[in-house]
This record gives structure tokens, C-alpha cells and sequence, in this order.
């Protein structure tokens, strides 16, 4: 089966690449991801996948919006939690993978987000079949999850940049949540009373 395969980033990518050839489909790869940020981030994680498009051959088919931290914004508007800002993530890069599918011509698609440990599965597939069913498409669902060691091997052993954030400035912001208090604590301390 002709798959669109929605790639989030170059590691994320290997595993859900490597299976979905072993079961005998046809796999072009989709990058849009208006989640990313900084634009440096994003640079280095398109660069990381035109890496993993040339080491496994792998057709990649580039988003014409580029960097797109105006495009996020607009979206998630002022639902800033995870709560709610990661199901509208989801939705934006679920709606125009199925949007650019259908006009390919290719009637499936997925997602290497399901082989994040960290991603809410059971809301991307169903939300992703909603979505399907409205494009006259199919949703593949694969639990790419299993094959969460293997693929970093796989990236480690290609030397290929690995995120240490899942996208979004906001998830930026979090990952270094207790230093920025700590800093807080130090720098108040700091002033003169
Ligand atoms: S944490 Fe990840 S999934 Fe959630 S909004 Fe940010 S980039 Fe999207």
C-alpha cells in the first residue's frame, strides 16, 4: 500500500520506516511541523531527516510553509497547557498530512509520532481516523513504541542529531523548568533587600 507517512523528525523516523518496508508498503515521507521552534531547532531537525532521506533512500516530500511559528500560534491560541495545546499540535499536522495525501492520490497515511513514548496515543488514532474517514482515506495505525531502543541505535549509529525537546517553545520552556527556578531563587536572593 502507497503510505504518507507524516515524519516529526529524522530519529523518530527510522524505526516506523524500517517496519512499514518490511511489511511491503510504499513509503514517501511528509515533513510539516509548524510545532518547532526556535528556527534553528527546526533547521537542525530538517537537516537531521534530508540525513535519513539520503541514508535509507527515502522520497521526502517538504511542506511549501517552511518554518511555521506563526502558523502554530495562530492555533493554539492561548491554550498554552499540554493539556490542551497537544491535541491541537496533533490536529494541525494530522489534518494537513490527510489534506496532502488526498491530493496525491495516495491513499493512506501515518505518523512517526506513534513511536513516541511521550505522545498520547489513543487520542492520535482516534482524532487520525476522524480525519481519514472525512478524506476518503486510511488511517494506518502501527504501535511503533516497541521499537523505541532499536531506533535510537539505529540514529546513534547514523550520528544523526537527536532532539532534546519535543518541538514547541513551550516544551522548551519546561524541559528546563527547575533550572529556570532555581536561577529565580539565586538571582532574588542576589538583590539588595
Ligand atoms: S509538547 Fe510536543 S506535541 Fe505538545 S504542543 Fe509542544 S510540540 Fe506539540
Amino acid at each position: 500500500m502507497r503510505i504518507l507517512l507524516h515524519i516529526c523528525c529524522g530519529p523518530c523516523s527510522l524505526y516506523p520506516v524500517k517496519v512499514l518496508r518490511e511489511q511491503g508498503h510504499d513509503i514517501s515521507g511528509y515533513f510539516y511541523n509548524p510545532n518547532i521552534h526556535p528556527f534553528r531547532e527546526f533547521e537542525r531537525r530538517a537537516e537531521a531527516l534530508e540525513q535519513v532521506s539520503e541514508n535509507l533512500n527515502l522520497p521526502v516530500i517538504w511542506d511549501e510553509s517552511g518554518y511555521g511559528l506563526d502558523i502554530y500560534m495562530a492555533k493554539i491560541g492561548t491554550e498554552l497547557r499540554p493539556d490542551k495545546r497537544c491535541p491541537v499540535c496533533y490536529r494541525i499536522r494530522l489534518e494537513k498530512t490527510a489534506q496532502t495525501a488526498a491530493r496525491m492520490g495516495v491513499p493512506a497515511f501515518s505518523t512517526t509520532l506513534l513511536y513516541s513514548r511521550y505522545q498520547r496515543h489513543d487520542l492520535m488514532k482516534k482524532m487520525a481516523s476522524d480525519i481519514a474517514a472525512r478524506y476518503d482515506l486510511e488511517f494506518f495505525y502501527e504501535d511503533f513504541r516497541q521499537g523505541w531502543v532499536e531506533g535510537i541505535e539505529m540514529s546513534r549509529s547514523m550520528g544523526i542529531y537527536r532532539q532534546p525537546y519535543c518541538g514547541c517553545i513551550f516544551s522548551e520552556q519546561e524541559r528546563y523548568a527547575k533550572r529556570a527556578e532555581r536561577m529565580r531563587k539565586r538571582l532574588s536572593n542576589e538583590s539588595p533587600s
